[in-house]
């Protein structure tokens, strides 16, 4: 098992212990390189469940796909492509720990959102935002290599419209002259 740190592959089990059913084994590792711990759910058969899609048909899980929407949310993001590893892992590791036949990709969508929501708000917002439209992990991908998001806006357009405001200083939100974020 690779060690998420330092991608060490040598890592050590401290700790070990089944589920109730006993078809998800528990492990506490270490790597002995960077003394990084960490723990993994391991099913005893490591298989992902068939995903089912928007349209009702199935199709076999593909990691390439929810990676490739992670990655596309957190271009030009402070995210190694470590942590993108670690949170489609992480995702997968959750899906499999259900111990069911089929997922509906929707489920699998708003694990991804959930993951980038902790790791990077950015990268959340760019996911989400398109994400809600669609459903979809794979049409979501689509649509940003159509339209990269978060490239040409201004970045923080709302902190500024106090003193820039085309309508003056009185304008709806800053009576009084006053900044609203000062
Ligand atoms: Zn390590």
């Amino acid at each position: 098992m690779r060690c998420p740190y330092c991608s060490t592959l040598d890592t050590k089990v401290i700790d070990s212990r089944m589920n109730q059913t006993g078809d998800i084994t528990r492990r506490r590792r270490e790597c002995p390189k960077c003394e990084g711990r960490f723990t993994t759910y391991e099913r005893v058969e490591e298989v992902m469940p068939m995903v089912i899609k928007k349209d009702g048909r199935r199709e076999n899980y593909d990691r390439e796909k929810v990676m490739d929407g992670v990655r596309k949310s957190c271009q030009k993001r402070p995210v190694t492509a470590q942590r993108m590893e670690e949170c489609v892992a992480k995702i997968e590791k959750r899906i499999q720990s259900y111990g069911l036949k089929e997922v509906p990709s929707k489920t699998i969508g708003q694990m991804v959102m959930a993951e980038l929501h902790r790791m990077d708000k950015v990268a959340y917002i760019r996911f989400s935002s398109v994400y809600r439209e669609f459903h979809d992990v794979e049409e979501f991908v689509a649509e940003l290599q159509v339209q990269p998001i978060g490239e040409e806006a201004p970045e923080t357009p709302l902190f500024s419209f106090a003193e820039e405001s085309p309508n003056g200083p009185s304008g709806p939100n800053g009576p009084n002259g006053k900044t609203p974020n000062a």
